[in-house]
């Protein structure tokens, strides 16, 4: 393809997907497909040669759109939104045409430095504490590729920092033998990546029971430290939840940041999805003692109108993450090492893409009273799906509706709420995914698109109504 023909590519592609995002309620939210339809449908080996575009656009709406779950359309009501916009589209266009691999600040310095520079709009947009921020602090933000990611790097600074500790006490222990014994907490409502992080990092996580409002509180904490001290073992890290994936519900910070600084140990947050709620100022209660955070990261890519990936990760102290991560080979040297930063140090992989440019196209398209309206009007359209709830005798709410989310059930045994949900989803009409919280199975009911209205609120709940009539009335049957 050459510069002519990719300029009218280009353009089609842009008016398909504008077709795409004004036409997407025609589509059926799910796919209707089997596992392995697509070879039925594609070769099984590369062409020898190369292939007319038309032919493969074609392909696109026969073969792939077909098996597309569309996280955009206004009924997908699953997980939690997968940003998405037009500014953050045309960023990340921009990216691949620069396609350059940002390790280093030489390897390209505007990649670096717009990174540092929005990493500390964000931080100042939600309230850090000014020890997290490039420009005021020891520490500063850093784009990583999820949540997950952030989890690890931060287990992983918190490993090196805690075995680093105990060397100086004792020299001769062997790592893997301090490493045996190390163990890390979350709450039992922590997503599986804390899990994952410690299966990684290959050291314990302690999974801790959540109060009646499904929250970590730090006399748990402490109780279980102190637990494990008594066994031999050696707590260093925990990893808090800002909106918990189950039911958005949100740790005691403040209580659990007392409990990590008087005890040494290192603190991370991972608030993916309700972070992004404290760039609106009547939320910034929930982080209340952030002070006492090493990290703290979220997820622009879920509630801030940029597409995946774009996981923002602030440290306090980015010794932490460095003296953990850093490897220097010659070959990636540059003769401004000791001034300028190189973010290869303060994450896993050595290439990164330039995301920092479609957050910032978003940031300035959007200002932050625009991205503040949209999380406003998901919280407002969430009390209202909750009210359209308790307002019907058949359904209960479980947990609070603070943010964009609601999690609700049949009264009555899990397997009700299941078949419910199976219906629902079946239907094609409404995509919702479960989450288990006690014992007690919902189904959690998620504001996701940019667009999100009061009209999608009331489809959304005649559908699960009319599914629960034919549901309950068959049972009588
Ligand atoms: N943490 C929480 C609270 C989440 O809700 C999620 C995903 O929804 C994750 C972590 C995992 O995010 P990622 O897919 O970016 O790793």
């Amino acid at each position: 393809m050459d510069s002519e023909e990719f300029r009218k590519r280009g353009r089609e592609m842009v008016d398909y997907i504008a077709d795409y995002m004004t036409s997407i309620r025609s589509r059926r939210v799910t796919p209707e497909v089997e596992p392995g339809y697509l070879r039925s449908l594609l070769p099984g080996h590369a062409p020898r040669k190369g292939e007319d575009w038309d032919e493969i656009m074609k392909d696109v709406e026969r073969a792939i759109m077909p098996g597309v779950t569309h996280w955009q359309h206004p009924n997908f009501h699953a997980y939690f939104p997968a940003g998405n916009s037009f500014p953050s589209i045309l960023g990340d266009m921009l990216s691949d045409a620069i396609g350059c691999i940002g390790f280093s600040w030489a390897a390209s310095p505007a990649c670096a430095e717009l990174e540092t520079l929005v990493l500390d709009w964000v931080g100042k947009m939600i309230g850090l504490p000014k020890q997290f921020l490039h420009q005021t602090g020891e520490g500063g933000g850093v784009i990583q590729g999820s949540a997950s990611e952030s989890v690890l790097v931060a287990l992983l600074s918190a490993r090196h920092k805690a075995i680093k500790q105990l060397k100086q006490k004792q020299p001769y222990v062997e790592d893997g033998q301090l490493l045996s014994k190390m163990v890390g907490y979350c709450s039992k409502l922590a997503h599986s990546c804390v899990e994952k992080a410690g299966m990684i990092g290959y050291v314990k996580m302690r999974q801790l029971d959540v109060d009646e409002n499904y929250s970590l509180r730090g006399h748990v904490l402490e109780d279980a430290i102190e637990e494990d001290r008594k066994l031999g073992l050696i707590p260093f890290f925990v990893c808090a939840t800002l909106g918990t994936t189950g039911c958005c519900s949100f740790d005691h910070l403040s209580e659990l940041g007392e409990v990590c600084r008087r005890q040494g140990l290192y603190l991370h947050v991972d608030a993916a999805y309700a972070g992004n709620a404290l760039v609106c100022p009547e939320f910034q209660y929930l982080k209340k003692g952030v002070e006492n955070v090493n990290s703290f990261s979220f997820n622009t890519n879920k509630w801030l109108q940029v597409n995946f990936d774009c996981s923002l990760m602030w440290v306090k102290n980015v010794d932490d993450l460095t003296t953990a991560l850093t490897v220097d080979p010659l070959y990636l040297q540059h003769k401004h090492g000791d001034k300028a930063i190189d973010l290869r140090h303060w994450g896993i992989p050595l290439s990164r893409r330039f995301r920092a440019l479609k957050l910032w196209f978003v940031l300035r398209t959007y200002g932050v009273e625009g991205l503040q309206k949209i999380i406003r009007e998901h919280c407002r359209l969430a009390k209202c799906f909750e009210r359209k709830v308790l307002g019907d005798e058949r359904f209960e709410v479980l947990g609070d509706v603070t943010m964009g989310l609601v999690c609700f059930r049949l009264v009555g045994p899990n397997t009700l709420t299941q078949k419910l949900l199976k219906v629902i989803n079946d239907s094609g009409k409404l995509h919702m995914v479960p989450s288990m919280l006690n014992e007690r199975y919902v189904i959690r009911f998620a504001l996701c698109t940019e667009h999100a209205c009061d009209d999608d609120i009331t489809f959304a709940w005649d559908v699960v109504t009319s599914a629960a009539t034919e549901l309950l009335q068959g049972r009588q049957r």
